[in-house]
C-alpha cells in the first residue's frame, strides 16, 4: 500500500503561505483567531478577510477542522484545525492529532481539493514532540490516501532542515502495509 500512496506525498521546506496548492491547513487555536506561529503567518498573508470569515464560524473544538476561503493566499481554501496541546501524552493527544489530519483531509476531499499542504500541527507552541507528531501525521495521511483517490497530492510543509530529516526518516520507515 505505502509505495503507491507515498508517491502522492511530498515534503517541502519553507513557508506554507507560499505553497501553491488547492488547500492550506492552518494550525489554528480553538477561538479561530489570528495568533502567532504558522497561524499568524497564514492570517497575515491571507489578509484581514480571513479573520472575519473565522469570526463567522465562531470557534472549533480540539481535534476538529473547519474551512474558509483563502483570500490573498495562492490556495483556494484554508482548512483550520485545532491540534492538541501536549500534556505529557496521556490526555488523548495522539488520537486528537490524528483526528486533525483525518478531518482536514475529509474536508479537502469534500470540497474538491486535489492538493493540500499541512504544517507540523501542534509541534510549535503546543509542544507536541516532533518525532511522535510526525509519526501520527504520516500514518494518518497514508491511511486516508489509501481510501481516497480524489486526493492527488499531500505536502508536508516543514520549517527547517531538522524537521525535514524527521519527516524523511518517518516516510523511509514504510507504512503499516
Ligand atoms: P501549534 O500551536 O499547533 O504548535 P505553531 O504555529 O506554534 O502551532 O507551530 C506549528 C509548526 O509550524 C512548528 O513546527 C513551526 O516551526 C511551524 N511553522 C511556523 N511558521 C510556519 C510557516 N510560516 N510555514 C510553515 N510552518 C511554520
Amino acid at each position: 500500500m505505502s509505495t503507491d500512496v507515498d508517491k502522492r506525498i511530498e515534503i517541502h521546506v519553507g513557508d506554507i503561505t507560499a505553497v501553491v496548492c488547492d488547500a492550506i491547513v492552518n494550525a489554528a487555536n480553538a477561538a479561530l483567531r489570528p495568533g502567532g506561529g504558522v497561524c499568524g503567518a497564514i492570517h497575515r498573508a491571507a489578509g484581514p478577510e480571513l479573520a472575519e470569515a473565522c469570526a463567522e464560524i465562531g470557534g472549533c473544538p480540539t481535534g476538529e477542522a473547519r474551512h474558509t476561503a483563502a483570500f490573498r493566499l495562492p490556495a483556494r481554501l484554508v482548512i483550520h484545525t485545532v491540534g492538541p496541546v501536549w500534556q505529557g501524552g496521556d490526555s488523548h493527544e495522539h488520537s486528537l492529532l490524528a483526528s486533525c489530519y483525518r478531518g482536514s483531509l475529509k474536508i479537502a476531499a469534500e470540497q474538491g481539493a486535489r492538493s493540500i499542504a499541512f504544517p507540523a500541527i501542534s509541534t510549535g507552541v503546543y509542544g507536541f514532540p516532533l518525532v511522535a507528531a510526525t509519526r501520527v501525521a504520516v500514518d494518518s495521511v497514508r491511511r486516508i490516501l489509501a481510501e481516497e483517490p480524489r486526493l492527488e497530492r499531500v505536502i508536508f510543509c516543514v520549517f527547517g532542515e531538522e524537521a525535514r530529516r524527521v519527516y524523511e526518516a518517518e516516510l523511509d520507515r514504510g507504512g503499516p502495509g
